[in-house]
């Protein structure tokens, strides 16, 4: 694939996040790297293996396909499945080692049938027991913790092999919300207490993910599950500043630069328009780069107007709408800095040479980065480098 816009995925920088996400979180506290949706789109299978290197415990995933994806490239770390899968994927779970979570009397029963149809003699198979302590989608309530917990191990082919539950606000700073997860981490530990009293072993227990990991360093208990962090975004209002004004140190770097390239450059005269629509109206003769890269490659629609791009270190304004496959930018009249053909960044590490962060796009498309990666889509290869 020679196409030039492209995803560059600097494999230095997510080893580096690794690293200062394990000297932060001090053994023997497990880590749970999520690598669902093909690593926030930073490539599962690499971030995996590098996860693997610094010894990681478990891989978290979203559906059972991105399980197979793994084992099938030689992963061998546990795989936890967050997302809820349905009876005809079990057999898939049994045969690819994934631990499910699994809650609710009625799906746990068909679950522990679907085991016994597999494994037709006893075993032991691992589950974790989800929790919903506040943030109101899976996980049974605390008061029924301890019978759930009770039917998994009362079954000769599960184990409860940890418990956990999901934080919604620990990515806020506020007050108010800062209150509601130590709530929710109250009503986990008391759903833990609920299957201890039941005299059943609750297994490995875990509540944070990157916000969490990173701001309630006393929710950390077995296992914390950070995701966005490890590609070197900082989960919300949970910054670098903030963490350095409660006396904690943490540094991370951007893993994805996304790129493309100079393909055209048009000379307009004032007054004429540019892109569907006709939103924008050159102010005066002007030139215009365009590039080939539109919102099926993930460079949203509405990123315009308010977008800027980098060619060879200046930022230049996206001009009109942006279409499907290509977008307009105004470089100004006989600019000698950008010539055909030119490299252009749109988001990247400072190595990249791009002077913003997915974070200016997440801003301006008034979401979080985590949907700027996503976005991303498949005919943007990426490239390890
Ligand atoms: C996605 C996810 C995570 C990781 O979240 P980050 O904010 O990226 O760290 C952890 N736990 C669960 C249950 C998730 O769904």
């Amino acid at each position: 694939m020679n196409r030039c816009t492209r995803a560059i995925l600097y494999k230095d920088n997510l080893k580096y996040n690794l690293q200062a996400i394990r000297k932060y979180v001090e053994e023997p506290t497990k880590l749970c790297l999520a690598v669902k949706a093909d690593a926030y789109g930073h490539n599962a299978v690499l971030a995996s293996k590098i996860a693997q290197e610094i010894g990681i415990d478990y891989l978290a995933i979203a559906t059972v396909d991105e399980g197979i994806e793994l084992r099938n490239a030689g992963i061998k770390a546990n795989l936890l499945l967050l997302s809820l899968a349905i009876p005809q994927e079990f057999s898939e779970i049994f045969e690819y080692g994934i631990t499910p979570l699994i809650f609710g009397e009625d799906y746990i029963k068909v679950f522990i049938d679907a085991a016994k149809n597999y494994f037709k003699s006893p075993k032991k198979y691992p589950v974790f027991l989800p929790i919903d302590s506040g943030m109101g989608r899976i996980g049974a309530y605390p008061q029924e913790a301890g019978s759930q917990a009770k039917l998994i191990s009362d079954s000769e082919y599960l184990k409860l092999q940890g418990m956990i539950t999901h934080f919604c606000v620990s990515d806020s700073i506020s007050p108010e919300n800062q209150e509601f997860t130590k709530v929710q981490f109250q009503r986990f530990k008391e759903a833990v207490e609920n299957v201890k009293a039941q005299n059943i072993n609750p297994g490995i227990l875990s509540c944070g993910a990157s916000a969490a990991l990173l701001n309630n360093t006393d929710m950390h208990f077995d296992m914390v599950r950070p995701g966005i962090i490890a590609y070197g975004y900082y989960p919300d209002q949970v910054t670098k500043e903030y963490l350095k004004s409660k006396n904690k140190d943490f540094d991370i770097k951007p893993v994805m630069a996304l790129e493309t390239q100079v393909v055209a450059i048009r000379h307009f005269k004032k007054g004429q328009s540019i892109s569907y629509g006709r939103t924008y109206i050159c102010q005066e003769d002007t030139d215009i780069a365009v590039l080939p890269i539109g919102y099926a490659d993930g460079l949203l629609r509405r990123f315009s107007p308010g977008l800027e791009v980098t060619i060879n270190g200046k930022n230049y304004p996206v001009r009109g709408r942006i279409c499907m496959d290509q977008c307009m930018v105004e470089i100004g009249k006989d600019n000698k800095d950008v010539k055909l053909f030119d490299k252009v960044l749109i988001f990247g590490p400072k190595e990249s040479g791009a002077n913003q962060t997915a974070e200016a796009l997440a801003k301006l498309g008034n979401t979080i980065s985590y949907e700027i990666f996503t976005s991303l889509s498949k005919r943007v290869e990426r490239v390890i480098f």
